[in-house]
């Protein structure tokens, strides 16, 4: 009779015990899983939500100097990374003691991962320059864009093999909208133009782009060059002209801010 008055009680007390075990495990693993996804799922790109217009970051400004004042000059190069010419162009600049930054497009980023990782080592910067480079971008919709510029992102951290700042987004074709540097900014990227366009990109001859630059150079410059999307043996040879050229001008190489 006793053991049965007592029994209930008993078994409510252990339910008691393990719910309270329960809750406290799963208390346990959401702030376990929490704290360390939130680094990585915040640039994900479906944590990215479109829907996050609380506060809406402000334009930021887009970046086309460098970050130190004086006889500096950013070099950015883009479309990238290419198994051709990207090694050349690093040859290039370590050579010359150069700090260049590679706004890099998913797909070949994808295709030439290790390319990302030799670009680190060099103590270059990385810059996304979307997954499909698309130059129409800032016509599609919000979802497209987010999933364009955040899909580098992700393919870079991918390629990287571990967590690499991405400090600059640079729309492709430089064709921007206020709503492509929120973007960007939400991914704590800032948005890269340039002040120099060395016009590489239209193949003018290695000279050309040489006097181009020579022309136009500021301190302070961005320029802009190209490491893929075609052939650029005129850029290859155009740069170990301009590097010596612009160390002897007194320039020192920067990245932008
Ligand atoms: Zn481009």
């Amino acid at each position: 009779m006793r053991y049965r008055v007592l029994r209930p009680p008993y078994l409510y007390r252990w339910a008691v015990l393990l719910s309270v075990l329960v809750v406290a495990v799963a208390a346990m693993v959401s702030a376990f899983s929490s704290a360390e996804g939130t680094p990585t799922a915040v640039p994900a790109p479906a944590a990215a939500p479109v829907t996050a217009t609380t506060t809406p970051p402000e334009p930021a400004d887009l970046v086309r100097g460098t970050a130190h004042a004086g006889k500096f000059v950013a070099l950015t190069f883009d479309d990238g990374p290419d198994p051709v010419y990207t090694p050349q162009i690093l040859d290039a600049l370590t050579r010359a003691g150069a700090v260049a930054t590679f706004c890099m497009v998913g797909t070949n980023v994808t295709r030439y991962p290790e390319l990302v990782r030799t670009v680190l080592a060099r103590g270059m910067r990385l810059c996304d320059h979307t997954v499909s480079h698309d130059e129409q971008l800032s016509k599609r919709s919000e979802q497209r864009i987010t999933a364009e510029i955040s899909g580098a992102w992700s393919d870079l951290q991918v390629a990287a093999g571990a967590d690499v700042p991405v400090p600059y987004f640079r729309a492709p074709g430089g064709a921007w909208s206020a709503l492509m540097r929120d973007v960007a900014a939400r991914q704590g990227m800032k948005s890269l133009s340039w002040s120099v366009d060395s016009r590489d990109w239209t193949q003018p001859g290695a000279a050309q782009i040489v006097a181009t630059v020579q022309r136009t150079i500021q301190p302070g410059a961005v320029v802009l060059l190209h490491d893929g999307g075609g052939k650029r043996t005129q850029t290859v040879e155009a740069l170990n002209q301009l590097l010596p050229w612009l160390s002897a001008q007194g320039y020192r190489f920067d990245f932008p801010a």
